[in-house]
């Protein structure tokens, strides 16, 4: 008999294979006393075990695949680091000769410690970084052992076609296995932010997370059918099931097949208005991507990720080194630099410095940091400046709540172009400046804030985020995310309609206008540009596409004035068969 279970789907695609259960490893650690005189030789084996692990994880790294939209080798590099930080490398020799006790032991008695100190880390990143110490340590563990390969190594041959189900997996682990050929895979732990969540997407393996027992649930040799979109895993399917889901993988190639045939085709709606769909990115490698769906134009370059990864944050020539990649990977067309948008949910560097705010989605992010944190503004400025010679830069300030900050920006800006005069630098000294429309005090006043601003961009994320009161990282109070909320819809109307009355453009650039099921909405409401992820670009051009006007407005105000859920649902599918042509 079948059995349904659902997780946390993080990678979309369909996957059906047969299952390989990644054991987790039980390494016991025994604890036993060396005499003194053989402490030298007990801190040379630990040495040499940490040697061989660096080596190991060196080995990975230059084997990960280049030119994905995710910098893979970086979380191994991540993992390298860990290694060779004092924390795992000397204080457990400190302990050895304290305690006259053997390697492994000195070394899970501070792991635990540090693990402690990284779960008791509110920052819901930081404290998931215990995960990656658990993993670094298990390694070195099991080569004290005596075992040099890790539990994937050793099931190498195992992994070819197979949907591996794990406890939880490491990003050398997700690498490696996806070298292996594995199909998809589902863990009973991690979240969507995870680093191996995002490595799969990165990787194109279709996956589920957060699947509690799923190790209990499913049986060695099972056979599998995986949804990465709705997060459903169904074991043992009977033929009938199997059928269905053969069919959507045809479906899903035959639609991705058509899809590509549109890269160079405008878009416009079946009744004739033109629409601008444009991309968000975050890394400059993404522009690889962007290219392949046949992007014009960067709505959003999100660039808080230049800051991640490292001690230092990025200097002017790092910035600016940045930008004009994407400049000149989008040849001529626009781009539009996000100011770093890093606290709450994404710390500068890599640790949080000063006290831990108790709302930080509401205290100093975005914006309220940068203005705050000038040395690290300044640089980035200028960059924006001086990269704006170049190319259609246009400059975008995340998470404004006011026009004290529009004021304060547009200060800097005149100040750093005195400086660039000064110093024979070019820049374009008419760079347009816009705002993000995420914050609801903003949203319900834009007729009186686009006169300030040459552009606005809807941030559905923050403005669902901000309006519902609901942490949007905050996986207890998921369930109230919704981005057809009445009060949401009213928002962004309202912005719209504030935007389009001073003359000035305004684009959305929340994961709302990447859902193809939102689109015919967000043209109801008034919307006639957005920017998306590049994976779902060339979706969302079909949909818009095979969109008609007429008759959108009407379902728009209906929805507008609806508060069950069920009559919700039936009015979003209505606006699909508005669709006049499937391609
Ligand atoms: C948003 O809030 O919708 C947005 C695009 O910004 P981010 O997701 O980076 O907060
Ligand atoms: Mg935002």
């Amino acid at each position: 008999m079948s059995l349904t279970l659902h997780g946390i789907g993080v990678s979309k695609g369909i996957a059906i294979g047969k299952v390989y259960i990644l054991e987790h490893e039980q390494i016991e650690i025994i604890e036993y006393c060396v005499p003194k005189p053989h402490i030298d030789l007990e801190i040379k084996r630990f040495q040499q075990a940490l040697d061989l692990a660096r080596k190991q994880l060196q080995k990975i790294r230059d084997h990960t695949p280049k030119l994905r939209t995710v910098d893979i080798a970086a979380f191994i590099e991540a993992h390298i680091m860990m290694l060779e930080d004092s924390m795992l490398s000397t204080a457990p020799i400190e302990l050895i000769r304290k305690f006259q006790c053997n390697a492994e032991w000195a070394l899970q008695k501070q792991c635990d410690s540090v693990v402690q100190v990284f779960a008791e880390m509110e920052d819901p990143y930081l404290s998931a970084r215990k995960t990656d110490v658990q993993q670094v340590v298990a390694r070195v563990q099991r080569i004290l052992r005596g075992h040099t390969d890790t539990p994937v190594e050793m099931a190498s041959e195992h992994f070819v076609n197979a949907i591996v189900v794990a406890e939880d997996l490491s990003p050398a682990d997700t690498v490696l296995m996806q070298h292996y050929g594995i199909l998809a895979f589902v863990t009973e732990y991690g979240g969507a932010t995870s680093h191996t969540a995002i490595l799969a997407r990165s990787l194109g393996i279709p996956a589920i997370v957060s699947l509690p027992r799923a190790c209990s649930y499913i049986q060695p040799h099972d056979q599998l059918v995986i949804d990465g979109s709705l997060g459903v895993v169904v074991v043992a399917p009977s033929e009938e099931i199997s059928h269905y889901y053969r069919s959507r993988q045809r479906e899903q190639k035959r639609q991705t097949a058509a899809l590509g045939k549109l890269k160079s085709s405008p878009v416009v709606t079946l009744d004739g208005t033109p629409i601008t769909l444009q991309v968000n990115i975050e890394f400059p490698e993404d522009m690889e991507v962007v290219n392949r769906v046949g992007g014009e134009g960067i709505g959003l370059y999100r660039t808080e990720f230049l800051f991640m990864n490292r001690d230092q944050p990025p200097t002017e020539e790092e910035h600016l080194d940045a930008y004009l990649r994407v400049i000149k990977a989008i040849k001529g067309g626009p781009v539009t630099i996000r100011t770093f948008d890093l606290g709450a949910d994404k710390p500068i560097g890599k640790r949080h410095e000063g006290p831990l705010a108790t709302n930080p989605a509401l205290s100093l992010r975005a914006i309220r940091l940068c203005l705050k944190e000038l040395k690290l503004f300044k640089p980035q400025l200028r960059a924006i400046l001086r990269a704006s010679a170049h190319g259609q830069v246009r400059l975008l300030i995340p998470m404004v709540s006011g026009l004290q900050e529009i004021l304060q920006v547009r200060k800097l800006i005149a100040e750093i172009q005195e400086e660039l005069t000064q110093r024979s630098l070019p820049f374009n000294p008419n760079l347009p400046i816009g705002i993000m429309v995420e914050v609801p005090a903003i949203a319900v006043c834009t007729d009186l804030f686009a006169p300030q601003v040459d552009f606005l961009s809807i941030g559905t994320n923050d403005l669902i985020q901000y309006t519902l009161a609901l942490d949007r990282v905050d996986g207890t109070v998921n369930y109230l995310y919704d981005p057809l909320h009445p009060a949401v819809l009213r928002l962004i109307k309202m912005s719209v309609e504030g935007a389009n009355h001073a003359n000035k453009p305004i684009s959305l650039c929340g994961e709302m206008a990447s859902d193809s099921r939102y689109v015919r909405l967000l043209l109801g409401l008034g919307l006639r540009a957005f920017s998306v992820h590049p994976q779902a670009f060339l979706e969302i051009k079909q949909t818009i596409n095979t969109s008609d006007l007429t008759g959108l407005s009407e379902l728009t105000n209906k929805l507008m004035k609806t508060v069950s859920a069920t009559e919700t649902l039936s009015i979003i599918e209505r606006f699909d068969h508005l669709a006049k042509v499937v391609i």
